[in-house]
């Protein structure tokens, strides 16, 4: 049986009326990881446990390790997520509360993920990767197909870019549904513009830093994966500012009541900012709401603050 859950598909009437057309909102939000990240993880962590892992390791301080936490306490095997000390105490107590043990290694990404690959080999533990794996691309695909069977057609999807697993797993889903030529906006922030740097460069490149408040969308580099697709299905890259990004979560609060990191709110900003791509579609728009845990009401008001000019 699945981890995830099966989220709502909202029509929204607020966004429908920026855009003078249908949008539909898949809501990742209400996974009880509060991301789409426990369709890919919970897959990885099903898979890893029927091969014979004892225990789980993991090397996001953000929604992918709250995720792995979850999957590990749902299959009753033990988990650590490895975090560097830039991960913030919020998070890691939500992931202590689920069960998992908590360790800090390094000032960035890269270090705590050594650690965890070292950690992993030690206790025999799977060390399950935040987007770049087949099992994360198959579990994500999963929310393309509930749409589908829900009986929606979009004419456009608008997804959010860090390391490209989510959209690696949209892309699959919409080929399997037989939506191969449905267009993809693909929405990064500036100073986290991975997937837009790569499509430049045509080769996945590494940025030099991330420099965008949207930590969650921090990949300095995509997945090759992502960007091979993208050479067969359309898509479009479009980069929106931090502020534009924060802006759509404080609209969306109240236009929804839900609270979403800037991440998420970057792929709600286009609708939100009636971005050119969106304005005269001939269809319906499916938003993949992508939610994060990363979020207070008290930050959101900080990061409104900190972009405002
Ligand atoms: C992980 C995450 C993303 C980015 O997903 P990738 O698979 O890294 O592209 C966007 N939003 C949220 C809330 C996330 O947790």
């Amino acid at each position: 049986m699945p981890l995830h859950h099966e989220t709502p598909l909202l029509h929204s009437v607020a966004l429908s009326a920026r855009v003078q057309a249908p949008v539909w909102l898949k809501l990742e939000s209400a996974q009880p990881s509060a991301s789409f990240k426990l369709r890919g993880m919970g897959l990885a962590a099903e898979r890893a446990v029927a091969r014979g892992a004892t225990r789980l390791v993991s090397s996001s301080g953000g929604n992918a390790g709250y995720a792995v936490a979850w999957a590990g306490r749902a299959l009753g095997v033990p988990v650590t997520v490895v975090v560097p000390s830039t991960t913030g105490a919020r998070m890691r107590g939500l992931i202590e509360a689920t069960g998992a043990e908590v360790q800090i290694a390094g000032d960035v990404w890269d270090e705590a993920h050594a650690a965890a690959t070292t950690l992993a080999e030690q206790t025999g533990g799977a060390l399950l990767h935040p987007f770049d794996h087949p099992d994360i691309w198959t579990g994500h695909a999963s929310l393309i197909a509930e749409v589908a069977q829900a009986g929606l057609t979009p004419t456009q999807v608008v997804v959010s870019v860090g390391g490209g697993g989510l959209l690696a797993g949209v892309l699959q889903g919409m080929d399997a549904a037989g939506w191969s030529e449905v267009p993809v906006l693909a929405i990064e922030t500036h100073g986290a513009e991975s997937f837009s740097a790569a499509l430049a460069a045509d080769r996945p490149v590494t940025l030099p830093a991330i420099t965008s408040l949207a930590l969650t969308l921090g990949s300095k580099r995509v997945c090759d994966q992502v960007f091979a697709q993208a050479k067969t299905h359309p898509v479009q890259s479009i980069v929106v500012s931090d502020a534009s990004a924060v802006q759509a979560c404080a609209q969306f609060l109240d236009d929804h009541r839900v609270l979403v990191e800037p991440s998420c709110g970057a792929a709600l900003s286009v609708v939100y900012d009636q971005h050119p791509a969106v304005m005269h579609t001939a269809g319906s728009i499916l938003v993949i709401v992508c939610g994060g845990a990363g979020v207070t009401r008290t930050q959101l008001d900080d990061w409104l603050a900190a972009t405002r000019t």
